[in-house]
């Protein structure tokens, strides 16, 4: 039995970055970059007001007070997206709205709260003069060209993941499509004679597949492509008809068929197609998880064999699926996020293997606080369900004390975590 980090370097050690694809920006949430993007456009493109208000020469406001306004004639009015058609000169202001271009001669922007402009539309005053109640500085209220971006400077390196404000400054460069890291095809199995599909009929002594759900929405969530292959029975034949359907992936799961059982067959698949290159990992829950190629052709396809019971090949898949799926991505950091918590129940650690307890941190001032989910049973799904996080127990540790710190890979990061009086208002 070898450790969960030792599992993982030889996991790891099967997978390599995926090629570029060029693919609408749109298309490409969580990607990895491979291009350096320079900016052809400086942004803004033009110095332009961040108020609705009058465009002046700061000069003219000079001891301008609310009891002394200073007086101008507007000659214009100019909205985003057009140009203002005259220039102002000397006692003139043009009204302007916000991201509409600062017209030449003005220097600033006075809002329109620090003019007279409601007092005059309200008492049907005349609209071809405003009077400014603020004397204001040069520059107050415009965003000057190019602040944001400047012409051909290099924005977006090579490397950077694409979250939604990369994604909104290339659409802000006029990019619509961009080159990326592909995403990873996962192809998902699961084996087990007493397995009906969703939808079907659930005849006596019969239970039915979550695994492959569970395990296509981990594959989504972390950046892969699912393909759901359904399900084989427990023998070699019926394995590798339904393996064959998913060699053109990046990746193989099967989940179930591995354990020490009559017919778990999932290794002697690999055995024969391939090469196991482990099984059983020193982890609760999680032990008997397989890893090996399937080979096709020239092709080696890395095959990560996950324990059949939920919460099993759930834990395993954050393990070791997920961080090969990362790597594939282009990624650089696949650990889990985590906090240190202080743990509420006591846990103990029977037979030296790293436990993942399911947990609900929830955080109460500058501390985390875990409980455990209830039964810990690793056919309890909802143990899983209800939990944002596991708590990891290492192989030395006997036994953890309610109190003790324990290290939490978080899941989640819902709402849960924070408690009742401090949940933010609305
Ligand atoms: P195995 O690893 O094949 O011995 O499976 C262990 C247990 O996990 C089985 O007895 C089933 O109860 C459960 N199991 C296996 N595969 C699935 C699946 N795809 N969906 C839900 N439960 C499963
Ligand atoms: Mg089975």
């Amino acid at each position: 039995m070898i450790s969960v980090e030792q599992a993982l370097e030889e996991i790891l050690s099967y997978f390599a970055v995926l090629e570029a694809e060029e693919k609408p920006i749109l298309d490409c949430l969580d990607q990895v970059l491979v291009e350096d993007i320079y900016s052809a456009i400086d942004i803004p493109p033009l110095d332009n007001s961040a108020m609705d208000g009058f465009a002046v020469r700061a000069v003219d406001t000079r001891g301008a007070c609310e009891s002394s306004p200073k007086i101008l004639t507007v000659i214009d009015e100019v909205a985003a997206g057009s140009l203002a058609g005259r220039e102002v000169e000397s006692g003139t202001a043009i009204r302007i709205m916000t991201g509409a271009p600062l017209p030449s001669g003005a220097d600033s922007v006075v809002q329109f709260e620090d003019t007279d402009e409601v007092v005059r539309k309200s008492s049907g005053g005349n609209l071809s003069h405003i009077g400014i109640l603020r004397q204001v500085g040069e520059g107050l209220n415009v965003r000057c060209k190019g602040e944001d971006i400047a012409g051909g400077a290099l924005i977006l390196r090579k490397g950077t993941v694409l979250h939604p404000s990369e994604i909104g400054i290339l659409a802000s460069l006029g990019h619509p499509t961009v080159l990326v890291i592909r995403r990873p095809v996962v192809s998902i199995l699961a084996t087990g004679d007493e397995l009906v599909e969703v939808g079907q009929p659930l005849p006596p002594g019969k239970i039915y597949n979550s695994n492959s759900y569970s395990i296509a929405s981990q594959v989504l969530r972390y950046g892969g492509l699912p393909k759901i292959l359904g399900i084989g029975h427990d023998s070699v034949s019926s394995l590798n008809e339904k393996l064959d359907e998913g060699l053109d992936a990046d990746m193989l799961i099967t989940s179930g068929g591995v354990s020490l059982g009559d017919y778990d067959v999932v290794k002697n698949v690999l055995a024969e197609r391939g090469e196991i290159a482990l099984w059983t990992v020193c982890m609760k829950p999680g032990k008997p998880s397989a890893f090996g190629v399937i080979t096709n052709g020239e092709k080696r396809i890395p095959l990560l064999g996950l324990p059949g019971n939920p919460v099993s090949s759930m834990v395993t898949f954050e393990q070791f699926a997920r961080p090969a799926i990362l790597k594939m991505l282009g990624k650089k950091n696949f650990a889990k996020p985590w906090v240190q918590a202080i743990i509420g129940d006591n846990v103990r650690n029977t037979d030296g293997r790293r436990i993942f307890a399911r947990v609900i941190v929830a955080k109460r001032g500058e501390r985390y606080y875990a409980r455990l989910t209830g039964p810990q049973g690793s056919g309890i799904l909802t143990s899983m369900a209800r939990a944002n996080g596991l708590a990891v127990i290492p192989e030395n540790t006997k036994e953890v004390k309610a109190g003790d710190i324990v290290k939490v890979q978080m899941l989640n990061w819902s709402e849960n975590l924070i408690l009742e009086d401090e949940k933010c208002v609305q």
